[in-house]
């Protein structure tokens, strides 16, 4: 990286604060700090002025991809514009300033709105009842296991296998496996669906649970799912929704109504929270009937006018998160869904699921297509045509960076050769649609011309090709002087 770090800038002396002279004895306040406290050495810190800092941290973000600057389809994460009036309402000083803490009587409008919340994705959803609790997808995916595990205990039934499809998402295996059951992986059929032969063989009395995502993760709606739900539920075992597709089909079709027991939804993906830079999410899950009395406590309850967090839970995994999971992205959640309501969320689906077709469209020349004809709100596309030329997926994809798009997701799902996930989302217009697919049509001229100029991208980025893989097991994060 040709710009410098913030410590090889500035100057000595130089000072972007000022504060009062110190009127304490030095010696005073140095014998008050615990000696094993005191440094030894000055630190080496940034002297620079407030510009210097403002221009420098300006400088770096310029370089940042994101959705706010660049079309970011990256598959299976629902990149999509997030309203900005979302994050003012949850900027609003009653939400900032309350206090966990606090008794309920003094904040039954935060009450209500956890309450509020429930109620909607129990609606979107087709469940009973929600948990606002865990923190994102994964993290309701190990509420969910910690149920299951539950549920099967209070039967006196000692089930350990969680099924999965080889299409699955890895945090599906991931969360099983850190719940302490054991994971068995089923096949895709021709069509990129459950192989429903695979399924039925796999199916026993140790089965606790089947984790689906619907659409799948190769975008193709899995047309059985009644049946699938009716297979299991035979063998007396529950059957998960992993909600991060959610923006397929909201206001379409409901998990609950297809058989589906119990649910997370990454609010940060289908309900406006800006994600990826690792920052808040959430992963309400949702339960139907007798799963239900399993939820993390408290559980949020109305007595007449009045909201109150309810604890006599005897069968309850126990708590998730403190607290009541991450507030702030609840409040755009709720802001989202009243915005919107019940047309538009559909909408929305439909949107997403129109833009991605017309992509898919536009590309099936470009790319093999493995799986679908049409797709719901993505597609995975694969390079193995390109690959023959010496120019792989993940080379393509650097190639779309000097084009100015971020990438899609890539080698995911693993039965995808040389897969692109590609998720344009409802909120991008057909210009930057017709965009994208000329920068892919670029890039495939180059394939056939001059497959070098893609071999070795990025031309453009501040910094070139990284070892991917160096980068990965030996991480070096911090500049020292
Ligand atoms: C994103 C995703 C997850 C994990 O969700 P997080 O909110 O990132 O923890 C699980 N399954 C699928 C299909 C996903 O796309």
């Amino acid at each position: 990286m040709s710009d410098k770090v913030i410590f090889e800038k500035g100057t000595q002396g130089r000072k972007g604060y000022t504060l009062p002279k110190l009127d304490v004895p030095y010696k005073e306040i140095s014998s008050l700090i615990p000696e094993n406290f005191i440094a030894e050495n000055e630190k080496q810190l940034p002297e620079v002025s407030e510009l210097d800092v403002i221009r420098h941290y300006s400088k770096l973000a310029s370089k940042n991809f994101s959705v706010d600057s660049h079309l970011y389809p990256l598959g299976s994460c629902t990149m999509k514009y997030n309203p900005r009036i979302n994050e003012e309402l949850a900027r609003l000083s009653g939400f900032v300033n309350i206090h966990p803490y606090q008794n309920e009587e003094s904040q039954q409008g935060v009450m209500e709105l956890i309450y509020l919340t429930e109620k909607y994705l129990c609606e979107i959803a087709g469940m009973d009842a929600f948990t606002l609790q865990p923190a994102a997808g994964a993290h309701g995916e190990y509420a969910a296991i910690l149920m299951t595990r539950k549920w099967f205990e209070l039967k006196n039934e000692n089930r350990n296998s969680i099924l999965v499809p080889d299409s699955s998402h890895g945090t599906n295996p991931a969360s099983a496996a850190m719940a302490g059951m054991n994971v068995k992986q089923i096949s895709s059929n021709e069509n990129g669906t459950v192989n429903l032969e695979d399924l039925a063989n796999h199916l026993d009395e140790n089965t606790a649970c089947f984790m689906m995502t619907n659409p799948n993760t190769l975008g193709i709606f899995e047309n059985d799912i009644v049946k699938i739900a009716g297979m299991v539920h035979e063998k007396g075992g529950l059957l998960y929704y992993d909600g991060a597709n959610l923006n397929a089909s909201m206001g379409i079709v409901r998990p609950g109504d297809a058989g589906f027991d119990f649910v997370h939804i990454n609010v940060h993906k289908t309900f406006s929270t800006p994600h990826g830079g690792g920052g808040p999410g959430a992963g309400p899950v949702g339960a139907k009937n007798e799963l239900v009395k399993l939820l993390p406590v408290p559980r949020i309850v109305k007595n007449g006018e009045r909201y109150a967090f309810n604890y006599d839970c005897p069968d309850t995994i126990g708590r998730m998160k403190a607290f009541y999971g991450n507030f702030s992205v609840l409040v755009k959640t709720l802001a989202y869904i009243l915005t919107l309501g019940r047309e538009n969320i559909k909408h929305v689906s439909e949107m997403a699921v129109l833009n991605a077709n017309y992509m898919l469209t536009k590309l099936k020349t470009i790319f093999d297509i493995p799986y679908g004809d049409s797709c719901m709100h993505e597609f995975v596309a694969s390079a193995v045509k390109q690959k023959e030329k010496g120019v792989n997926a993940a080379d393509i994809c650097k190639r779309l960076l000097d084009y100015g798009y971020h990438a899609p997701t890539v080698y995911f799902p693993l039965i995808v050769e040389e897969a692109l996930m590609i998720e344009p989302t409802e909120t991008e217009s057909k210009e930057t649609l017709d965009g994208f697919i000329s920068a892919v049509e670029a890039i495939q001229a180059e394939i056939n011309d001059n497959p070098e100029i893609v071999t070795s991208a990025p031309h453009t980025m501040p910094i070139k090709r990284l070892d991917g893989v160096a980068a990965a097991r030996k991480p070096n994060l911090r500049w020292t002087p």
